[in-house]
């Protein structure tokens, strides 16, 4: 079966694959909290050096772009989180939360989600099942030993999902995923077709800092948006949500966006956000728990 080419696969072969991890019913609510139009639910992914050393990559050079996450953006984004009194997510592989474990402390003192991102931001496609789950519940116990709470949620270091993290994410008990895509108001996952009571919270790489302003020195990647563009589209993708009353979902990494030319775009964002009416601002932790309530 294995050497079979997708076009000789039966009908069971390819409904199998499509059905292993699957979008099930919508959780999108009647109405949010207090009648609110919109939710804004910001992540931060603060991967800091585990970017470079996921690959093996142990340059000061490369460390440093990472350490200048944890040095100068977390605090920007503390900062300006604070101003607009807004809760967010932080996803942390554990080993940037074991390198950094006064940030920890401090998403927790201001009253942010501390959530799961992985060990040392590894590929879940490249490990073995048992692998990925040693790893997981290693991260698990990690961040739980450093903010004082066990998490609730998971991201996929980039959003790399195997066939066998919902299994895992299920063992850990947890309430949600964001890794996958498959709608932009959250759901609930199915495993080959049963509902598994996972709330996912969907992501896109569209509303990612990464894929417009990431440089590989050595690679092809370049950014080719100014930050202003990047933001203009999440702003666009925020309208259109408030226009629909549904979830506004961003994923920022604070190795990223924490530059200066670029929380000046981020701030004007907040800011276009914080003009409406009607917004209720939420961890990821605390929009599963109400959608899987109020769906
Ligand atoms: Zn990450």
């Amino acid at each position: 079966m294995t050497d079979q080419q997708p076009w000789q696969w039966d009908e069971r072969t390819w409904r199998g694959h499509v059905d292993r991890v699957r979008a099930g019913r919508s959780l999108r609510p009647a109405s949010w909290p207090g009648g609110a139009r919109v939710a804004v639910a910001l992540s931060f992914d603060s991967d800091h050096e585990t970017i470079p050393l996921k690959d093996g990559e142990t340059r000061p050079g490369r460390l440093s772009q990472g350490e200048y996450g944890s040095r100068v953006g977390a605090p920007r984004m503390l900062r300006l989180l604070e101003r607009y009194g807004v809760p967010a997510s932080f996803f942390m592989p554990a080993v940037s939360a074991l390198l950094h474990p006064g940030e920890v402390r401090d998403y927790v003192a201001a009253g942010h989600e501390v959530a799961m991102h992985g060990w040392i931001h590894e590929r879940n496609m490249r490990l073995a099942p048992a692998e990925e789950r040693e790893l997981a519940l290693r991260a698990a116990d990690t961040l739980e030993r450093l903010s004082g709470t066990r998490p609730v949620g998971i991201r996929t270091p980039s959003w790399d999902f195997s066939d066998h993290t919902l299994a895992i994410t299920r063992e850990l008990g947890l309430r949600y995923d964001s890794s996958l895509m498959a709608d932009d108001e959250p759901y609930e996952l199915l495993a080959d077709g049963e509902p598994t009571g996972v709330v996912e919270i969907p992501v896109e790489w569209i509303r990612d800092d990464a894929p417009y302003l990431t440089m590989d020195r050595d690679g092809a990647s370049r950014p080719y948006t100014p930050p202003r563009q990047a933001a203009a589209i999440w702003r666009d993708e925020f309208d259109e949500a408030y226009r629909e009353g549904g979830l506004f979902q961003l994923t920022l990494h604070p190795h990223i966006i924490g530059h200066r030319s670029r929380m000046a775009a981020l701030r004007e964002l907040l800011q276009h956000i914080d003009a409406h009416e009607g917004v209720w601002y939420a961890t990821h932790a605390g929009i599963a728990a109400y959608v899987w309530e109020h769906a």
